[in-house]
């Protein structure tokens, strides 16, 4: 979220110097994000306070001496637009003080007592503030002095600036700047971030491919179907060569290696195996990383049997394992066309693609530096 915020400023064209204000232990990770700065821009690391404006006095104290116009950006909010800062300058040049804000679209109740509604505000009148806030520098340090001398705690800069009874502009914001501030909320950051490019889509595909040899005194099970056959397929578990492809197309696509990792062949516990109990099994571990299957389809290559008359229950059986709808698997039979191997009839191979998605990551490991738009 940090870098987020921190690209912006850096790409906008309109800043000289970016002082990024953070928690004490996190000063070495800040130092860390400034490492590849533009030298153009001057960048420093201030030690934050106890509370919002004590951090934000710290870092007007490190602002290069001589600076007209000063910005301050909330980090929870990561969708800073260039424009949108644009204005917010060129609004405090114009009138000393401004920032982004939106109208209010949900009515506004005054409670001041609690549960009990005393009146309803005309929302015409209210405005919600964002960041960035812009000031001009002398106006701002004036206004943090004057708090600190007579004990005042705003919830914003600009509320500083107020109290001085100097004007504030009021720029309209960006519904899309939003503050980070619930769990939940990163889900739908997630999604911003993607439509903007900032990160690459919470989409995986993965292939996934598998042959299985006939052999007499076996049965012949495809996509958890019990085909008529002479013969079946040979393998440890059921051989269902259709299941053990989408199984790998699965765990492909999130990275978790392959079915004989999970389900080894050389373990007892999988003899005769139902597998698509082991596909089922499979996308619960996938799933454990948030992602959840929007497709998959397959191509069973053989002569014998004829796909088509079953491929609906075959579809059925592995929408039920991997927990979606029939309507997300595809089935298509293909015949080798009597060449080689399988042509002759002595296998069945399938091949499978799945593609998944996930709304938000669900621990560090898509930390924002893995997908920096600029690298
Ligand atoms: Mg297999």
């Amino acid at each position: 979220m940090l870098w987020w915020g921190l690209h912006a400023l850096r790409t906008c064209g309109l800043v000289q110097e970016i002082i990024l204000i953070v928690h004490p232990e996190d000063v070495d990770r800040a130092r860390s994000l400034l490492a590849d700065g533009p030298p153009e821009i001057t960048e420093k690391v201030v030690c934050g306070g106890a509370a919002r404006q004590d951090s934000v006095r710290a870092g007007l104290e490190e602002v290069t001496a001589g600076t007209h116009l000063v910005l301050v950006h909330d980090a929870a909010r990561p969708y800073l637009r260039a424009d949108l800062i644009a204005a917010c300058l060129q609004a405090a040049r114009r009138t000393g003080a401004a920032l982004a804000a939106l109208p209010a679209t949900d009515t506004v109740k005054w409670a001041p007592q609690g549960p009990l509604v005393q009146r309803t505000l005309d929302r015409a009148q209210v405005w919600l503030a964002q960041t960035p806030q812009a000031f001009r520098f002398s106006l701002l340090y004036e206004a943090y002095q004057a708090a600190a001398r007579e004990g005042f705690v705003g919830t914003d800069d600009a509320s500083l600036v107020e109290r001085l009874a100097r004007p504030v502009e009021l720029v309209p914001g960006d519904p899309q700047n939003l503050k980070i501030t619930q769990p939940e909320d990163l889900a739908l950051a997630e999604l911003i971030a993607q439509v903007r490019g900032l990160a690459p889509p919470g989409l995986r595909s993965g292939l996934g491919y598998d042959l299985h040899p006939f052999g007499p005194g076996r049965p012949l099970i495809l996509g958890g179907v019990h085909f008529e056959a002479a013969q079946g397929l040979v393998g440890h578990s059921d051989a269902d060569v259709v299941a053990h492809a989408v199984t790998d197309a699965v765990l492909g696509a999130a990275a978790l290696g392959d079915i004989g990792r999970h389900f080894p062949d050389t373990d007892p516990a999988y003899r005769g195996a139902d597998s698509l109990q082991l596909l089922a099994q499979a996308m619960g571990k996938v799933r454990q990383g948030g992602w959840e299957v929007v497709n998959v389809d397959t191509v069973v290559i053989c002569e014998q049997p004829k796909i088509a008359p079953q491929a609906d229950r075959m579809r059925d059986n592995l929408a039920r394992a991997l927990g979606v709808g029939a309507d997300r698997i595809s089935i298509k039979g293909k015949t080798a066309e009597g060449l080689g191997f399988l042509g002759r009839g002595e296998a069945i191979a399938c091949q499978a693609v799945a593609l998944l998605h996930r709304l938000a990551p669900t621990s560090s490991e898509e930390a924002p530096h893995a997908h920096q738009p600029d690298r």
